[in-house]
C-alpha cells in the first residue's frame, strides 16, 4: 500500500532540493560537481559509518548485540544515532544458515541515521523487483555466492519499519578493536548485498 511508504514527504523534499540546487547553480554559487561530491560523501563515506559502529559494537559486546536484536531503535540510540527515517528500526542477524536482504519494493525506504543516503541502485526498479523475485541471482550479481543450504530472507522496508542487516563477523578478527572491526563493515553488508571480510 503506497500510504505505508514515504512517497509524499520525500518527493516534496526532493523537489525542493532540486529547485534549490538549480537556483544555486544558475547563480553561479555552487558547482554541480561539488554537489555530487557531497552526495557521494553522505552516501558512501559518512552515512554508513554510523551503522558500522553499531555492527562493530554488536560483534564486540554480546549484551549489546542482544539489546540490538531485541529493540534496535533503542540500542542504536544508545550510540547517539536517532532521527528521521530511523524511528522504528529492526536489525536482522546474518548467520551461517540465514542470509537477510533488505529492499524497498515501492520506493526507497532506508534507515538514514545508520546508513545515510540510499545508493542509486537501491532506488532502481530492477533491484526493487529482482531482490524479491530472484534474491539468490541478485546476490550473485553483487558478488555474493551463497551455498544452496543457506536460507535467504528478503525484507521489504516501509515507512513504519526500517531494516538493517547485522553481517556475520568474519573469522580471524577476534583480536581486533571495535574501531578496527567497524572498518570491516561496508554499507552493502548492512543492506545484505555484501558480506564483511577480514582485513
Ligand atoms: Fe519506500
Amino acid at each position: 500500500m503506497a500510504q505505508d511508504h514515504h512517497d509524499d514527504g520525500p518527493s516534496d523534499v526532493a523537489l525542493r532540493v532540486k529547485a534549490l540546487e538549480s537556483l544555486l547553480v544558475e547563480k553561479g554559487l555552487v558547482d554541480p560537481a561539488a554537489l555530487d561530491l557531497i552526495v557521494d560523501t553522505y552516501e558512501n563515506r559518512i552515512g554508513p559509518r554510523n551503522g558500522a559502529k553499531v555492527v562493530a559494537k554488536a560483534w564486540a559486546d554480546p549484551a549489546y548485540k542482544a539489546r540490538l536484536l531485541e529493540d534496535a531503535t533503542a540500542a542504536i540510540a544508545e550510540l547517539g544515532f536517532t532521527g528521521a527515517q530511523g524511528e522504528n528500526m529492526v536489525v536482522l542477524e546474518n548467520t551461517a544458515t540465514v542470509h537477510n536482504l533488505v529492499v524497498c519494493t515501492l520506493c526507497s525506504c532506508y534507515p538514514w541515521p545508520t546508513l545515510g543516503l540510499p545508493p542509486t541502485w537501491y532506488k532502481s526498479p530492477p533491484y526493487r523487483a529482482r531482490a524479491v523475485r530472484d534474491p539468490r541471482g541478485t546476490l550473485r550479481e553483487f558478488g555474493v555466492e551463497l551455498p544452496e543450504g543457506v536460507e535467504i530472507r528478503v525484507w521489504d522496508s516501509n515507512a513504519e519499519i526500517r531494516y538493517m542487516v547485522l553481517p556475520e563477523r568474519p573469522k580471524g578478527t577476534e583480536k581486533l578493536s571495535e574501531e578496527a572491526l567497524a572498518r570491516l563493515v561496508t554499507r552493502d553488508a548492512m543492506i545484505g548485498v555484501g558480506r564483511a571480510s577480514a582485513p
